[in-house]
């Protein structure tokens, strides 16, 4: 950490963003919760009681084969919830639907790229994990194993998370769009004994060689007894004799009933990776009750499932908010989810408005990396289709500019769908801070007050608490059910990273600062604070008021050292497709970023550039860009990097 032993402490706050809007009656009338009393209320005895709390939370919400005997335990920073427990995930997600009228409801409405469409109802999944779990049992697997996932985004990729959490087996899904390398160091890693994976994928009109990457990394994974491989693209692979099997071969001659085994409430679930936006991707182990019970609730609360809903979460499942919000909080709550399978534009730039239209779909979670694409390419794509169905909208990943949350707000929900920006992380699990959306008002780039349980603090790098409304560093006082419990082989590491960072709470890496209504917002990663003169600066407001200039789509802002102010700051910014660059505007944008922000904001240096370089689950990787301000070269790790050529152009950039 960059100001690590300094005593420079809090994060100047310079952006004011006044907007408030107040939540949709229409939406509001059929809420969960009555208004934001209601919510004030249960978040108060969440605070005091927490047991108790989520006790309740645990007995509403999920199915266990046998009850705890204490509901939360802390010892070494390990958290226990639910301990003497037994239950099954994947019981929970399918079973517990089918002695009711979900039974023949669709759990999963799946479209190719190339746009075939498959639905799976709650009973076909049942058969589908079924004969998956029975599959991974006469492979040798067993409670405790793990297996990795590597596929592209179709229903056998649901399917084999499903199959896993029923027999124990502990799944490591590695996203789909990574090289053999990645695969690779994820697999020695957590010592995957089986790798589930397809013939490739579908994606941008060409097929992703996913076997072949498979073969590459499984030449240094000794684990790896057995390779099942499921046919989609129908190209030529080699099947490795002895190790590979097709999953179509294999499954038709097993049964499509499996029991969901009582498991209990700490068994592991899965190990998942983060996106390796700041570094090296961190293995996080989560385990079964915590986590169910953290994605249920959390699901029910803020996405307000109804039973006529068709939710779309666009993440790849290699992605926590793919685990989370496209498989687990959503099965469990017997809700209707739509996947897809290929690129967003793809083959031309309103393939998702169309997708929406033609499903009809009703909540919509994505990415500002999305709504920021897509604000690039114009309007006309959204304008074309009917998006009336659509009632929810959610944002998650990277803090939403307010610019492309008015965007969202008014070309996409058309003024009146609720917007949820919701603040989280793979090791938090399940959402964190967001607004509950009949009943919260909302600011465009506050992810507003914090779910049940959730104690968020914002301290000073002392542990002292940031006063009044100045900036620090985002932490949660109590540990939480759905909390990852270790980073998987590493517990040293996860004590270090997480509790030792300011002694005792949860320390998440990102700044934030509270507004006088009790808001936050996200500023950015404190590792990516520049320091202008002694004011410290988060990156995410600087960005935002770049991007409400109308010439500009993106930006990403670092800081590079200065003789005279500590650190300047650099502007990488990528242009609307309609804009044409002229003489003078660098400088104009200079001025408007002086003009919103003030003299303290004014960049260093602009540089335009084709595209911003993000990691594979779309974040702007800011530690490149300072490398490259700073040095000129890039060295960094960079495996998580999601297109290569991105650095050569801004090198050449830098050469001009
Ligand atoms: P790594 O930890 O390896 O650097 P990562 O932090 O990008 O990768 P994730 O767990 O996928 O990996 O992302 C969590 C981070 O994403 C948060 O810490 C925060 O920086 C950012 N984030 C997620 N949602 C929001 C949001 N709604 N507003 C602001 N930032 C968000
Ligand atoms: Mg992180």
């Amino acid at each position: 950490m960059s100001n690590k032993g300094s005593l420079e402490v809090s994060i100047d706050s310079v952006l004011h963003e006044n907007r408030k809007f107040h939540p949709n009656k229409e939406f509001a009338k059929n809420y969960i919760l009555k208004d934001l009393n209601v919510y004030k209320k249960l978040y108060q005895s969440s605070i005091k009681n927490p047991k108790a709390f989520w006790e309740k939370m645990a007995i509403q919400n999920i199915v266990f084969f046998k009850k705890w005997r204490t509901v939360f335990k802390w010892k070494d920073y390990k958290a226990e919830w639910f301990t003497g427990g037994t239950l099954n995930v994947s019981f929970n997600c399918i079973d517990r639907h089918l002695i009711t009228e979900r039974k023949n409801k669709a759990a999963l409405i799946w479209e190719g790229e190339p746009g075939e469409t498959r639905t799976i109802t709650y009973q076909q999944l049942y058969s589908e994990v079924s004969r998956c779990a029975n599959m991974l049992k006469s492979l040798g697997l067993k409670a405790g194993d793990k297996a990795a996932i590597y596929m592209p985004l179709i229903p056998e990729a649901v399917i084999a998370m499903l199959a896993c959490a029923r027999i124990g087996v502990v799944h490591t899904v590695v996203f789909g769009g990574f090289s053999s390398n990645s695969l690779r160091d994820r697999i020695q890693d957590s010592n995957c004994k089986l790798l589930i994976t397809a013939d490739g994928g579908f994606r941008k009109g060409t097929s992703v060689k996913m076997k072949d990457m498979a073969d590459e990394a499984c030449k240094e994974t000794p684990t790896i007894k057995n390779v099942v491989v499921v046919k989609r693209t129908g190209e030529k692979v080699n099947m490795k004799l002895g190790r590979d099997v097709w999953w179509h071969e294999l499954i038709v001659n097993e049964s499509n009933q499996c029991e969901a085994i009582p498991l209990p409430s700490e068994h592991p679930l899965f190990i998942l990776y983060t996106s390796g936006t700041t570094g090296k991707p961190k293995g996080l182990l989560h385990t079964t009750a915590g986590y169910l019970l953290g994605t249920t609730v959390t699901t029910k609360y803020l996405f307000d499932i109804k039973d006529t809903d068709i939710y779309w979460c666009t993440a790849d499942v290699g992605w926590i908010t793919g685990h989370s919000y496209v498989v687990y909080g959503l099965l469990s709550n017997g809700a209707t989810v739509f996947m897809y399978e290929g690129a967003p534009t793809y083959p031309e730039a309103d393939r998702f408005w169309k997708m929406i239209a033609a499903h009809r779909i009703t909540i919509l979670y994505t990415a500002p990396t999305a709504i920021r694409s897509f604000i690039r390419l114009g309007n006309e794509g959204p304008l074309k289709h009917d998006l009336s169905s659509l009632r929810l909208l959610g944002t998650v990943g990277e803090p939403i500019n307010p610019e492309a949350w008015i965007w969202y707000h008014e070309v996409i929900g058309k003024k009146k769908c609720p917007i949820i920006d919701t603040w989280w992380q793979t090791e938090t699990g399940a959402i964190m801070i967001s607004p509950f959306p009949g009943i919260t008002s909302t600011k465009p780039g506050s992810a507003t007050l914090p779910f049940f349980g959730v104690e968020p603090a914002i301290l000073n790098k002392d542990g002292t608490p940031a006063k009044g409304t100045k900036g620090g560093y985002l932490c949660i006082k109590k540990p939480w059910p759905h909390m990852a419990r270790t980073i998987y082989g590493d517990h040293e590491r996860f004590k270090k990273t997480y509790w030792k960072e300011i002694d005792g709470v949860y320390f998440t890496g990102d700044g934030a600062h509270q507004d006088r209504d009790g808001y936050y917002w996200i500023m950015g990663r404190v590792d990516d604070v520049i320091n202008v003169s002694g004011h410290r600066l988060g990156t995410m407001e600087i960005e935002s008021a770049a991007v409400q200039h109308p010439s500009i789509a993106e930006c990403a802002v670092v800081g590079r050292p200065d003789p005279i102010r500590g650190q300047g700051i650099v502007a990488f910014v990528t242009l609307k497709k309609s804009v044409a660059v002229n003489e003078g505007l660098k400088d104009d944008i200079s001025k408007f970023i002086t003009h919103e922000i003030g003299n303290l904001a004014r960049p260093d240096e602009i540089r335009f550039t084709e595209a911003l370089p993000k990691t594979r689950s779309g974040k702007i990787m800011r530690r490149l860009l300072r490398e490259l301000a700073t040095t000129g070269t890039i060295k960094g790790d960079t495996t998580t990097l999601e297109d290569f050529s991105v650095l050569e152009k801004l090198r050449e950039k830098d050469e001009e």
